[in-house]
């Protein structure tokens, strides 16, 4: 690769036990840049013996120095990582927009992300505590947080750098050792920040980086004997084999599976202040975002001047290179390009254009680029009002009144986020408590945003909670002492 003379880490090699190696039997899936088709590098194919290699550093770490180390200074090499993060953010962001497609600016985000979730789980080691239970007499009752033991982490493309922060962050904090797979579409940033692990002081074993096929690697570690918990984003389909696997061994998983969010519009909203935030969150990364607000509701009283209004945003937007500082890069990979044009497609025969940006002319033809997309007059039960398209399209909704808007927003499958617009706070709490799903945005929204703010879903979007401090109980389990004294 070009720039691997300034990384400090091997892309080929896999980091198992605090050594880099190639994967067993030497294979290597290469490493496509998606703003020009091209091959940057390549990553290690890992195998299942691989799994079963770094399973077995992680039991050594627990039993080792990791598993030595107090509270308070797991959180100061989280601390010290946070911080070398930081240092090296500008690296890293360049390493993910070449790898994912996403725009510079985007990925500067990410990295800033990452290195904050590392300063809050590295803040937060130490201040998580039990309880005493007043119990019978003579008897003193307290409860202990302990690690689960050996942590999986399955982690997609969109996203690498903040997710491997929510989720690792969080499982050591609490002492556990983890293994995580990165996607095969996107690894780098998950080995550049797992080398900085190594200088932040985190003992070997504590983090395995193994790389590879989903179907190999991944399949091989969610259904390893000796994973005690793991942490899953990704596809409904994908999900569910993950906690079938999980089943057969009877541990708890947290799945993260994505959603058709909803923006709620209503006619008192402040809708200057709503524009930029209804397109924004929906075409941030591409619109391959789990949280991607890929519905837009609004109230028949606006719904024209909404239409008008972000349409007339629609047209402006321009998809091209990641280095160029356009609204959008390209997709992910071909596959994701073809999945999101055939919804594209599927829409201009059934559907309203209402507005759409373009590709820019610098785009090299081997990118996967695709032109933003807002449909208008969507039937609520229409394909594309119901299911996750991972792209750059947007559909509006026109509702009539309150009841009406929490019966479609609640209509499909999925519930992970929705926003609300409006000035009446009545309504405002009467939404937050009736919409189905695990955050709500009044007069806001956070499309993957907010280290601090507990996040996941309900149907379909999965289970469990990641980020903020929620997530130390999830990657924890609690133990009760009963001591009998008289
Ligand atoms: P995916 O299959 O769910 O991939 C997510 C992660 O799971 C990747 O690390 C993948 O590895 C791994 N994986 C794949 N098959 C596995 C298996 N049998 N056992 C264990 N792990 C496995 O998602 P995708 O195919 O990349 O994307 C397809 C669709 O999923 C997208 O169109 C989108 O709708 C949705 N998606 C949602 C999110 C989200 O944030 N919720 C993120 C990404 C995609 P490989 O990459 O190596 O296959
Ligand atoms: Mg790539």
């Amino acid at each position: 690769m070009e720039m691997n003379t300034k990384l400090w880490f091997d892309p080929a090699k896999l980091l198992v036990g605090g050594a880099w190696r190639e994967a067993e039997g030497g294979g290597a899936i290469p490493v496509e840049n998606p703003s020009t088709g091209e091959t940057i590098a390549s990553i290690a194919a890992g195998t299942a013996g691989d799994v079963e290699a770094a399973v077995s550093a992680a039991e050594a770490a627990l039993d080792g120095e990791w598993g030595a180390m107090t509270a308070t200074e797991r959180g100061r090499v989280l601390l010290r990582w946070a911080r070398l993060v930081e240092e090296r953010a500008e690296t890293l962001a360049f390493l993910e927009s070449t790898d994912v497609g996403k725009p510079i600016a985007q990925a500067r985000n990410d990295a800033t992300a990452l290195s904050r979730y590392f300063e809050f789980y590295g803040g937060a080691a130490d201040k998580v505590m039990g309880e005493t239970i007043p119990y019978q007499a003579g008897t003193t009752v307290l409860t202990l947080r302990e690690p689960h033991g050996v942590t999986a982490h399955i982690i997609p493309w969109n996203y690498p750098m903040q997710i491997l922060g929510r989720s690792i962050g969080a499982a050591l904090a609490m002492g556990n050792a983890c293994v995580l797979k990165p996607a095969e579409d996107a690894s780098l940033s998950a080995l550049a920040v797992a080398a900085l692990a190594e200088e932040a002081g985190l003992p070997a074993g504590a983090l395995n980086v193994v790389t590879g096929y989903g179907h190999e690697v991944g399949a091989a570690l969610s259904a390893h004997p000796r994973v005690h918990h793991v942490s899953f984003t990704g596809s409904v389909g994908t999900g569910r084999r993950i906690q079938s696997a999980a089943a057969e061994n009877v541990v708890p998983v947290t799945l993260e599976l994505g959603g058709k969010s909803p923006h709620i519009v209503f006619d008192d909203c402040h809708l200057e202040a709503a524009l930029p935030t209804l397109v924004g969150a929906c075409i941030q990364a591409a619109g391959q975002t789990c949280s991607a607000a890929s519905r837009v509701l609004v109230q028949r009283g606006i719904y024209e001047e909404v239409k008008a209004k972000m349409a007339a945003v629609y047209n402006g937007l321009v998809a091209g290179p990641a280095s160029g500082g356009f609204d959008l890069g390209p997709l992910v990979s071909g596959k994701q390009k073809a999945i999101v044009t055939r919804y594209i497609a599927k829409g201009r025969d059934e559907l309203t254009i209402a507005g759409e940006g373009r590709i820019d002319d610098s785009a090299p033809a081997k990118g996967h680029y695709v032109a933003p997309v807002l449909f208008a007059d969507v039937p609520a039960d229409h394909a594309l009002a119901q299911e996750e398209i991972f792209g750059p399209v947007q559909v509006m909704i026109p509702f009539e009144d309150e009841a009406d808007a929490i019966r479609i927003a609640n209509g499909t499958d999925y519930g992970l986020v929705a926003g609300v617009w409006t000035e009446n706070g009545a309504r405002q709490m009467r939404l937050a408590r009736r919409l189905h799903c695990g955050q709500v945005f009044i007069n806001n929204y956070g499309a993957g945003g907010g280290v601090e703010l507990p996040f996941g879903g309900t149907g379909k979007s999965g289970h469990g909670r990641e980020k903020g401090f929620e997530a130390l109980y999830g990657f924890s389990r609690l133990k009760t002492v009963s001591i009998k004294h008289g």
